[in-house]
């Protein structure tokens, strides 16, 4: 069967994968619930979330180096909304993506999933329930319905294909010579950046889970890959809980919440009318500099600081 599951084969595969592609460990979270850098807590139990609402709450956090990273954040993501996070390179925006997965533990404050602090639940069932798409998808050795089946191992061949419809990828992946069971080579390499991308989605899609993470691409993408990534996008923000690191002047303005970070602080939130409203605001200013294209990609080292 083209697309039989074989796990002892799917994990030497990822094994050699790993070893050879310097990843870092961000994507190697990205698709495997790798043994946790920090240990259950004694008595964890499984996170549940109904809803998928993430709170932080006066959130700290240094890399281990008595440099602070997060001053104090404190925003809640509500259930099903979408919350775009946005600052200049080094604001702490991937940092606090990362502490949601606990890549690592925060040092004071608190994070809460639908009321429960996450230091205190079993961090696989935390994993289960949040889909990572990054911004550059990694892909290990194996075949095309391997790499999005790693999403959830027990999904079936035909949530798989579903999956890739509902992102975008069917299409391409039955022109592939073996469709689903073709080798997609060292981290994609015979796939190009779009459909890397989708078949990250689809990954994240056949994870269904009620929480999204998502570091918007910064790349350029032709046009028709770019509508084409959009949409399966959209797909997979439905109805989940989003927090977005977006670039996209049209991710930003169309978001539900936008938290605008600076050094590590919050420093202005609110919904794209109010925050153009600020009088001198940091939001309305950088809008009004990257606004005037429609297309613009707001490029992650722009400085957004007013000068
Ligand atoms: P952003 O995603 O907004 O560009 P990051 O969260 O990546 O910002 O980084 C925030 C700060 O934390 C930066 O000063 C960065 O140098 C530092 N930092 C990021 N990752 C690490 C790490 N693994 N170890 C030490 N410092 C880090
Ligand atoms: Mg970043």
């Amino acid at each position: 069967m083209l697309l039989a599951y074989d796990p002892i084969r799917r994990l030497a595969r990822v094994q050699v994968g790993l070893e050879k592609s310097l990843v870092n460990a961000r994507m190697v979270f990205e698709i495997l619930d790798v043994e946790p850098r920090q240990a259950d807590s004694i008595g964890a139990v499984p996170i549940t979330v109904p809803t998928g609402e993430v709170q932080f709450d006066n959130v700290r956090f240094s890399y281990g180096n008595d440099v602070p990273v997060l001053h104090g954040i404190s925003f809640t993501a509500e259930a099903g909304k979408t919350t775009a996070i946005i600052g200049a390179s080094g604001a702490g925006k991937s940092t606090l993506i990362g502490l949601i997965q606990r890549f690592y533990d925060i040092d004071s404050g608190r994070i809460l999933i639908d009321g429960q602090d996450i230091a205190y639940v079993s961090k696989k069932s935390l994993r289960q329930s949040i889909a990572y798409v990054s911004q550059q998808p990694y892909l290990f050795e194996g075949t095309i319905a391997d790499n999005i089946r790693y999403g959830r191992p027990d999904a079936t061949d035909e949530e798989v294909i579903e999956a890739a419809k509902l992102a975008n990828a069917d299409e391409f992946i039955r022109l592939q010579p073996q469709s689903y069971g073709t080798e997609v080579g060292e981290n994609g390499a015979t796939l190009s950046g779009g459909q890397r991308q989708r078949l990250s989605i689809a990954r994240a899609l056949v994870r269904n889970a009620s929480i999204l993470l998502l570091d918007e691409a910064t790349s350029a993408l032709d046009n028709e890959s770019e509508k084409r990534v959009q949409q399966a996008l959209e797909h997979v923000m439905q109805g989940r809980t989003t927090i977005v690191i977006a670039h996209r002047l049209s991710t930003i303005v169309n978001a539900d919440h936008i938290v605008v970070m600076e050094a590590g602080r919050i420093v202005e939130e609110g919904v794209h009318e109010t925050l153009l409203d600020v009088p001198n605001g940091i939001y309305a200013r950088f809008y009004q500099l990257q606004g005037k294209e429609e297309s613009t990609i707001i490029d992650d080292n722009s400085d957004m600081q007013p000068t």
